[in-house]
């Protein structure tokens, strides 16, 4: 069954050579217990592991049932060591951390025989040798006896056709070597026994064939067999341990040296820790940042007035001056440096489509200006009245474009427009930054909203203009705000002329409350979301623009448009105009029908730059008077903040890297330590089949296990450090919640510690499966 034909094997040591086996020859039976007697150093150790697989001969053959094993691979051994052969060592190389019953399935699990039946085999095995009530104790817990006993159960386990004892009673007394050699004996009835002994009392005493044994070479062999030429009926079955078993027991091994895993663990989680807070911060700064800059961008839409000062064109007045100038013995009269930069858009109808056919997803709101009044009535206990908003501020021309400036959309005290919904699928501007304190959102242009500020107040004068007769600190019911009727009344009923030619408004009367016009109601009481936010609109009656551009309409063609346009004075208080204070006038009667400017706020950051690219996209090619040119005045505000929180970040998160790189570092440490303490292991694992492939999973598995455990535990202490962080934060900077861990960093952060790791240990894990088996096995 077993043939070694002139089998050699020498050790090189410096330029000594030790001829461990030189020139061997023998045949072994199916069934016989063999005795392998010979001094120490006499090669008996190196006999046994080249005939179990553990070591490699250099000359010779080694013929198991028939064939050569010339041509086997690493695999072949493998698998062979473990479907035919069962090993038991003199210092019974039991593995510490497992209990007595997975020591005994170790190698089953190696075979891939299922769970429950290997626990049968094992408890058979163990039953066998006396160990059937020890079975969940640990190795240490054992006697020298007891512990050989269970490396025989090991041995059995996965019935091998060889056992291959080497000194098996060597570290025990003479009367429990008595007991392992009963046991052997019992086992050499059914398969072929190859023992190693230096005792020659228990050679006699048990073994059926005595080999004496010195330098290497057989001196004589008690009961010599002769093989004849075999048949080859050799079958292997090859051997794989799961994953599964590889973390199960890299598991166990980390759980019984758990504080020393804990340390290495929480070492290894400061690089995830450091980047998990910088992470929180930065997101959480991020986070802050976009609200306040979309708050901004509410505050500071993109603006485009009907006249602006453009500042290219002062640097680039300013940069031509700087080159001075030769002494040409005159100086030059030139225009006045603001006027050289002030630019005029001259909006268009087509400019104005262009705007209204802006991407809703980049800017879905747009306000226009109009700066047309509302020649409004109300209805008073039965008694008609004007409703007036300061008329002197909007008809002032040379005040008008600044003061639209500031306040948005400012048309008179107490009125302004709400911006104009593009897409209407989407939040409404109202809806986005207004809360309703009572009635409900506009839905038909003639619907009015009331705009308190976040204290709920409205400024008397606006009240008192539209007919509420009230003193300072008087509360205004909702009700009697609520369904409220105006009426917007066309110029031709509202104005006469006078015999003067000039237009004076008609007394405001039932006759005139009821001619042509629009009926308005006022349908919500309103006032900003957010307690911070400034209000956008100013507060008292807001209105769409849809009935802006319908009071247009209504008025467009009246006679006082008409006359205003042909006179050089304003047909109102006769005082003399120019043409840019005839068009204010014009406008505010309603004659113009193009906005004059537009304030459009985009979605959010990214998006506003797309729709300074789309204004942009309008000037490209355009000769310079043609061009529109806007202002953003968020733009100073925003860029810089966040490039600086990204510059920032991208700092710390280098510097939290290396803490990471240090993590990896001391993983692969801590997994080398670790392939130094498990030698044993790795060469019982060897003896018992394994792969080196099995034995790379062990410990990958390990360090898989770590890597996982510092992961989750680095981020479980960052997230316990953001609270401190927040109370020093909102200590220092009154910002609250800056630290807000990602969930999804925070899945990312444990895979990526878990990859990390495992590349750190897989080098360790690497030289631990190249690891020889036989010099393993022999380190203590
Ligand atoms: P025994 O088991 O009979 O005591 P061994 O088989 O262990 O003898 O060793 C036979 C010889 O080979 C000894 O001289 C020993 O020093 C040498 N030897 C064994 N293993 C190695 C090794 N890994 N490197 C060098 N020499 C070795
Ligand atoms: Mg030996």
């Amino acid at each position: 069954m077993l043939q070694l034909q002139n089998l050699s094997k020498s050790y090189h040591v410096g330029d000594t050579i030790t001829h461990a086996l030189d020139d061997v020859s023998i045949s072994f039976r199916k069934q016989e217990f063999v005795a392998v007697l010979g001094p120490s150093g006499s090669g008996k150790t190196t006999l046994l592991n080249v005939i179990g697989g553990l070591d490699r001969y250099d000359r010779g053959d080694l013929i198991i049932n028939g064939k050569s094993t010339q041509d086997f691979s690493d695999t072949d051994w493998d698998a062979y060591r473990n479907n035919s052969v069962g090993f038991v060592f003199q210092n019974y190389n039991l593995i510490s951390h497992l209990s007595i019953i997975a020591n005994v399935e170790l190698g089953m699990n190696l075979s891939g025989i299922p769970a429950k039946q290997r626990n049968e085999r094992a408890m058979d095995a163990l039953t066998k040798v006396g160990l059937k009530d020890q079975v969940n104790k640990r190795p240490s817990q054992l006697s020298g006896g007891q512990m050989q006993r269970v490396a025989i159960a090991r041995a059995l386990a996965n019935n091998p056709d060889i056992l291959l004892c080497d000194e098996p009673t060597g570290a025990l007394d003479s009367q429990t070597s008595e007991q392992i050699m009963q046991l052997i004996k019992e086992l050499s009835k059914e398969r072929l026994v190859i023992m190693v002994t230096h005792n020659q009392e228990i050679a006699q005493k048990y073994a059926t064939r005595i080999v004496n044994f010195k330098d290497g070479k057989i001196l004589n062999d008690s009961r010599p067999y002769e093989q004849t030429e075999q048949e080859d009926t050799f079958k292997l079955k090859r051997t794989k341990m799961s994953y599964w078993n590889a973390i199960k027991l890299s598991f166990t091994n980390i759980m019984s040296k758990k504080g020393r895993t804990a340390l290495t663990a929480f070492a290894a989680s400061i690089g995830i820790i450091s980047i998990a807070v910088v992470l929180a911060i930065s997101n959480g700064f991020q986070k802050q940042i976009d609200m306040t800059m979309s708050k901004s961008l509410a505050k500071y839409p993109v603006i485009i007035n009907e006249s602006i000062s453009d500042v290219n064109a002062v640097t680039s007045q300013q940069s031509s001056s700087d080159k001075m100038a030769k002494n040409h013995g005159y100086i030059k009269a030139e225009k006045d440096k603001m006027a050289q930069s002030l630019h005029v858009n001259k909006i268009t109808p087509q400019y104005t489509k262009y705007i209204n056919k802006m991407n809703p997803d980049d800017a879905n709101n747009i306000s226009y200006q109009r700066g047309t009044n509302l020649n409004l009535l109300t209805k008073n206990n039965h008694k008609i009245e004007r409703v007036i908003f300061s008329p002197n501020d909007t008809h002032n021309a040379q005040n008008s474009d600044a003061v639209r400036a500031q306040a948005i959309n400012f048309t008179g005290v107490g009125t302004s427009v709400f911006p104009t919904t593009l897409n209407t699928n989407k939040q409404t501007f109202l809806k986005q930054n207004y809360q309703l304190l009572s009635g409900s959102w506009p839905k038909k242009p003639t619907d009015l909203v009331m705009v308190a500020d976040n204290q709920n107040t409205v400024n008397i004068n606006c009240l008192k203009n539209l007919g509420y007769n009230l003193k300072i600190g008087d509360k205004v019911n909702f009700k009697r705000l609520l369904g409220k009727k105006f009426k917007i009344v066309n110029n031709d009923n509202y104005y006469e002329k006078t015999p003067t030619g000039l237009f004076v408004p008609k007394p405001a009367d039932q006759e005139m409350y009821h001619s042509n016009g629009i009926t308005l109601h006022l349908k919500a009481v309103i006032r900003p979301k957010d307690e911070n936010s400034m209000s956008l609109l100013a507060d008292g009656i807001a209105y769409s623009d849809e009935l802006a551009k319908q009071i247009i309409k209504a008025n467009q063609n009246s006679e006082i448009v008409k006359a205003q346009k042909k006179s050089k004075h304003n047909v109102l208080n006769g005082q003399t105009v120019n043409s840019y204070g005839r068009k204010r006038v014009i406008e505010s009667l309603g004659g113009v029908s193009l906005p004059t400017g537009f304030m459009i706020y985009p979605n959010d950051f990214k998006a506003k730059d797309r729709v300074l690219d789309y204004l942009n996209n309008w000037n490209a090619g355009k000769p310079k008077e043609e061009r529109i040119i806007y202002s953003d005045m968020s733009s100073a505000v925003t860029s810089m903040t966040g490039g600086i929180i990204n510059g920032i970040t991208y700092v710390l998160i280098a510097f939290a890297a290396i803490a990471l790189i240090t993590s990896m570092i001391m993983i692969g440490i801590l997994t080398y330590t670790s392939v130094l303490e498990r030698t044993k292991e790795i060469g019982v694992l060897k003896a018992l089949g394994a792969r080196k492939k099995d034995i790379t999973r062990v410990f990958d598995a390990e360090t898989f296990i770590l890597g996982i455990f510092s992961g989750v535990l680095g981020v479980t202490i960052a997230y316990l450090l953001s609270f401190p962080i927040n109370s020093v934060f909102v200590k220092v900077t009154g910002l609250a919640n800056v630290a807000q861990p990602n969930p999804l960093h925070i899945l990312i952060l444990i895979i990526v510690s878990t990859i990390l790791t495992l590349i750190g240990g897989h080098i360790p894990a690497r030289i631990a499966a190249k690891k020889d088996a036989a010099i393993a096995l022999r380190s203590e």
